[in-house]
């Protein structure tokens, strides 16, 4: 079976809405297993699958701090996730994309999240966050409804990077 690999923007699957997952079994912590790798590879923090070709409700995030030196984030795989309560006014922090290589931009979002989901053993989990993982929770689960970056940038941002949006348009 041919590995899987990161898929950028404009390939049609990061727009999709993604399935649920039906039940968790091999297939999946084999998907899980390799996003972990590849998100590795990339120096990400975080990856949905949509992000890998794969239209399910899926993704994992990466034992790492980030850019800014924030709380590190611990390796999680988060199964068919819920977010079940934003709070706290908008906050505004830099955010970039796998899937938008070399695109950055000012996104706001509530500082304070509870997300639901089920692990690799299809157990229900609930998290709550307002450290940099909530951050985090919310650009993965907007890949699983096809929503990115460039979609909650400023109209400032969008247009300081609309050449290099051009550009990976153009390759892809
Ligand atoms: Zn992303």
């Amino acid at each position: 079976m041919p590995r899987r690999e990161l898929v950028t923007h404009p390939h049609p699957v990061l727009r999709r809405k993604a399935a649920p997952v039906a039940r968790v079994d091999a297939s999946i912590r084999d998907l899980v297993a390799e996003m972990f790798e590849i998100m590795a590879a990339e120096e990400g923090i975080g990856l949905a699958a949509p992000q890998v070709g794969e239209s399910l409700r899926v993704f994992v995030t990466g034992e790492r701090a980030g850019d800014e030196g924030e709380a590190p984030v611990p390796a999680r795989a988060f199964i068919n996730p819920v977010l079940t309560a934003m709070e706290g006014e908008l906050a505004p922090h830099e955010e970039g994309c796998l899937s938008l290589p070399g695109i950055r931009g000012t996104i706001r979002r509530p500082p304070k999240v509870t997300i639901e989901a089920m692990d690799l053993e299809g157990k229900p989990f609930t998290l709550t966050s307002d450290a940099f993982c909530a951050r985090v929770w919310q650009h993965e689960f907007d890949h699983l409804e096809g929503i990115m970056i460039i979609d909650r940038m400023s109209t400032l941002d969008r247009i300081r990077v609309r050449k290099a949006l051009k550009e990976l348009e153009a390759d892809g």
